[in-house]
């Protein structure tokens, strides 16, 4: 399971921690919920059974069977004949749908199922534990606590296969690496600046057909194609120097310029396979770094945010309209600049509308959502923040400006929804509360307190609201692909390689 559906379950779970809901967990060992399974059929019958005061012998000759037969189809161990069910239904004066409902009979039942689920399973397996047994005598205390145990086991398992150690950890060095540089990276500044000096661009703005002249220079032709591997944005091919672009319009996206100049940077650094998934994170932080520094030079870039600055009127999205780049590109790249530049501290955060943060970065001490090894991607934003109310704003033209309360100071920040064929995702940049007087929008009267990671800020539900629902309530956590849990695979994390090959061999030009 992804890291984004386990965090989806997690707040579900978080909700309905209280164990004595008359459901089971849905922790991938049982059936479907609406099919009748042996076990929640053998349930029915005992409890019918013993409702009616009768003995297991009783049963077993009423029904002309052997006692331990009966018991065999009670604790589920067989599935029964339709034959012996009618027989079965006759005797205790019930109807064979009774028998076959997929309802557990009652709340211990339910729970009793779900125990004996999880030591059926194949995680309990590997564990090489004798299961407890479940009946009567169990507790009911000790009965919710293991369940309990099963089902954080079951947790803990799906979140570690599903983000490899090494990603985690190089991510996090990545992130520690990027603010103790201030996200600011000199050199590759002087790269961007030697590359645009070569095809002849000294001041102001990178024109759009810039970026097909930088591509003429170092020696490739642009093919644009309808059939491009899903999985990719660009592919270069270094044989033929080819490099092919999306065709207008493709899966939405017109922003080629964009995928042109980070497939170029890429080359222009002489990135190689990566050796390790640290190595792809950093390849790829510094393509995206050069393509923006390609887009936004860094002298022209800097001189706007300082005039800006000292009309005290600073906006990401004249920053965007400036130099005729993405919303996101322009937050990005403000990030690189502001604080070796302008003396600012920032954060920048792009968040799903599913509420999950997908890129972070700070220095200036916001405290981000982080699971137990302090990774930050995939984990839920706070509801209370800008970049998650951005998306209750029916104004999606404005940006949406917001100050908000948090447990490590008061931040203000700016955000603006961009909608992908991925859903919609926001783009915020926010800065401490001390230097909110350098930006435009700082007279928002929007205000909201966070006392997140305290779960009683937005993750658990009032309490009144639980007593009523927390029974009643059962959704699905919808699955979808993560990112982080394609990424270690292959030697290009989350491209399939075959279909790359295949692709340039079909384009390639006669030998
Ligand atoms: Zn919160």
């Amino acid at each position: 399971m992804s890291p984004s559906g386990m965090a989806g379950i997690t707040e579900n779970r978080r909700t309905a921690r209280n164990v004595s809901s008359s459901r089971p967990a849905q922790n991938g060992t049982g059936p479907a919920e609406s099919e009748p399974d042996a076990l929640t059929i053998g349930r029915r019958i005992r409890y019918l059974r013993t409702s009616k005061g009768m003995t297991l012998d009783d049963l077993a000759s009423a029904i002309d069977r052997a006692p331990s037969q009966v018991s065999t189809l009670e604790n589920g161990k067989r599935e029964p004949k339709f034959s012996q069910l009618q027989a079965i239904a006759r005797a205790l004066g019930a109807g064979v749908d009774d028998l076959l409902s997929a309802e557990p009979p009652s709340e211990r039942d339910a729970l009793e199922i779900e125990l004996e689920r999880a030591q059926r399973g194949p995680l309990f397996a590997t564990l090489g534990l004798e299961g407890v047994r479940i009946g009567k005598s169990l507790p009911h205390d000790a009965l919710a606590t293991i369940l309990a145990l099963h089902r954080e086991l079951e947790r803990l398992h799906s979140e570690r296969a599903a983000t490899p150690e090494e990603a985690r950890r190089a991510n996090g060095e990545l992130r520690d690496d990027m603010r103790a540089k201030d996200n600011y990276l000199p050199e590759l500044e002087q790269v961007a600046k030697a590359l645009l000096a070569d095809v002849g661009h000294t001041s102001g703005p990178l024109p759009q057909r810039m970026a097909a002249e930088i591509a003429a220079h170092l020696g490739f032709t642009l093919h644009y194609v309808s059939d491009l591997p899903h999985s990719t944005r660009s592919v270069i091919d270094t044989r033929y120097r080819r490099v092919y672009l999306p065709s207008k319009g493709f899966r939405g996206r017109s922003n080629t310029r964009s995928a042109l100049l980070q497939a170029l940077a890429s080359h222009v650094l002489d990135h190689t396979e990566p050796r390790d998934y640290g190595e792809f994170l950093r390849q790829r932080v510094e393509a995206n770094y050069l393509a923006a520094a390609l887009m936004v030079p860094e002298k022209p870039g800097v001189k706007f945010l300082r005039d800006a600055k000292d009309e005290r009127a600073i906006a990401i999205e004249d920053l965007r309209d400036a130099f005729g780049v993405s919303f996101e590109t322009a937050a990005h790249r403000f990030t690189n600049l502001a604080t070796r530049h302008l003396g600012i501290p920032v954060h920048f955060m792009k968040v799903h509308e599913s509420g999950i943060l997908h890129k972070a970065y700070e220095n200036d001490g916001v405290r981000f959502p982080s699971d137990a090894l302090g990774a930050v991607e995939g984990q839920h934003v706070c509801k209370q923040w800008t970049a998650r109310r951005v998306f209750d704003v029916e104004d999606r033209f404005n940006p949406y400006a917001q100050y908000t309360d948090t447990t490590s100071g008061t931040y203000w920040c700016t955000s603006r929804v961009e909608n992908t064929p991925d859903g919609a995702f926001s783009v915020s940049v926010g800065v401490p509360f001390a230097h909110v007087k350098w930006f435009e929008g700082r007279e928002t009267t929007e205000r909201r307190a966070s006392r997140c990671p305290d779960e009683s800020c937005c993750r658990r539900p009032p309490q009144e609201l639980s007593e009523k629902w927390g029974d009643f309530a059962w959704p699905s956590a919808r699955p979808h692909a993560s990112m982080l849990a394609a990424m270690p695979s292959g030697a290009y994390p989350g491209v399939e390689t075959t279909e790359v090959y295949k692709f340039l061999e079909r384009h390639a030009p006669e030998d």
